[in-house]
């Protein structure tokens, strides 16, 4: 049958990204997705599971969203493509770069499209390395990131992922790229002054760490990050490729912390995952020095930098963001999850601690909450794969001994659907907890 049919086409023909190759190749994908309504996901043999993760945090309006695809359609068909490069453009460009800088904080206020979280954090890289030859400093080179941060798989962003393993599959140990503590703005000190602080071009931090564990910084460290920044004149990236269009509970993850950055890279919430486009966000100064001190070509863009359909759809997401007033929701119902994320934590004993920002949650797991010792096998993945039988779809992070299990459900959640969520969650860790503690 048809099934059979596109499991086996799918083990010999498509190679998965950050996919584990054996267990891929042995059995295939363990859903095959068809359709999507809001927060759920069907797959082709009629299951229907929470998309508890916004597929890969993006989906912030929502599955199945038919606004996004005719505007979709009717940019297409009437101009599908045209080049962004030297003097061309388009009004969806145009029109999504001015109401970035309506939306964005601090003094951001020009934009570089890509097509994703990927090229959008090496363009920021990029961007900071040519700003510092424009000024005189062609050894300001080096790019401090974070401890368990993830910027993408590009040769930079792969460079400046914190999480090793990411770098150790492909040998990208480049001496240019730095890390410091996660939470510690005294040792980020420490990396600037070992290094030399005239040899720096930029700092890029996540203002919540995702893909690594969900970690939420302390409250006052962004302040800190940017007096550091500051003082010894390095640029302060954010990367925002998770945190913005109102997963957080505001536009962009950075306004909890007062403070703006340099430069700001997105992708992501920008279109809902509805098409692909990502960027990176100048402040007025940066973009005032390059147009002054520049006397050459741009080298750097990408076929697809404005691509009119991806920002069209990117422009229709934005009004649904904003009329619908998700960020308000996802600040509601973040709130609502992390209650529900104790409630469960008081039932069981292997969930050891709670964590998150509006609709971003995880939950660290633990031999027992009273000890925090761990188990010697992660058992998140487990908790992630019985969530899967029972209608959730949640993620696992095992990075650097953690063992952790995150969330990041679409903006447009409702009570009743979160409730529903936190149902089976409670479910899936009590069985789980029978099992590995029994
Ligand atoms: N930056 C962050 C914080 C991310 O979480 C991701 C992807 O998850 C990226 C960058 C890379 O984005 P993309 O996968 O669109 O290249």
């Amino acid at each position: 049958n048809c099934v059979q049919e596109l499991l086996e086409l799918d083990k010999k023909y498509f190679l998965h990204p950050t996919s584990p190759i054996k267990q891929q190749q042995d059995q295939g994908p363990s859903f095959i997705f068809t359709e999507g309504k809001g927060i759920m996901l069907t797959d082709i043999v009629g299951n229907t599971v929470i998309d508890g993760m916004s597929s890969l945090w993006n989906v912030n309006v929502g599955h199945g969203r038919e606004e996004l695809g005719k505007v979709a359609m009717e940019q297409m068909s009437k101009l599908a493509f045209s080049s962004c490069f030297a003097t061309f453009s388009n009004e969806p460009a145009i029109r999504l770069a001015a109401k970035l800088a309506q939306i964005a904080p601090g003094d951001l206020s020009t934009t570089f499209f890509t097509s994703g979280g990927s090229e959008a954090n090496d363009t920021a890289y990029k961007l900071a390395r040519h700003y510092w030859i424009l000024k005189g400093q062609p050894n300001r080179r080096k790019i401090i990131s974070r401890t368990k941060s993830y910027h993408g798989v590009a040769m930079g962003s792969t460079n400046a992922t914190g999480l090793k393993p990411f770098r150790e599959f492909t040998n990208s140990f480049d001496p240019d790229f730095c890390y410091a503590d996660h939470f510690s703005t005294e040792d980020l000190r420490c990396v600037i002054e070992a290094e030399g602080p005239d040899t720096i071009a930029a700092f890029i931090a996540e203002p919540v760490q995702g893909a690594g564990g969900l970690h939420v910084a302390p409250k006052d460290y962004f302040k800190e990050v940017r007096s550091i920044c500051d003082e010894y004149g390095l640029l302060f990236i954010t990367d925002e490729v998770i945190t913005g269009f109102g997963r957080t509970g505001k536009y962009f993850g950075i306004e909890h912390y007062g403070v703006s950055p340099d430069m700001m890279c997105f992708a992501k919430g920008i279109t809902s995952g509805y098409a692909q486009l990502g960027g990176v966000m100048l402040s007025k100064n940066i973009h005032q020095d390059l147009m002054e001190l520049s006397t050459g070509t741009l080298l750097h863009g990408y076929t697809y930098s404005g691509h009119p359909m991806a920002c069209a759809v990117a422009l229709k997401n934005i009004e649904l963001i904003e009329q619908e007033e998700l960020i308000a929701n996802a600040e509601k119902m973040g709130k609502e999850m992390l209650k529900g994320f104790h409630w469960i934590q008081g039932k069981c004993r292997i969930i050891g601690k709670v964590k998150g920002l509006g609709l971003m949650g995880g939950l660290e797991i633990v031999k027992d909450h009273r000890t925090n010792e761990s188990f010697e096998t992660p058992v998140a993945p487990l908790i992630v794969a019985e969530a899967a039988k029972r209608g959730l779809i949640c993620r696992s992070v095992v990075f650097d001994g953690q063992d952790t299990v995150v969330f990041a459900p679409p903006l447009i959640i409702n009570r009743e659907e979160l409730a529903k969520l936190l149902d089976i969650l409670h479910e899936t860790i009590v069985a789980v907890e029978n099992e590995v503690l029994h």
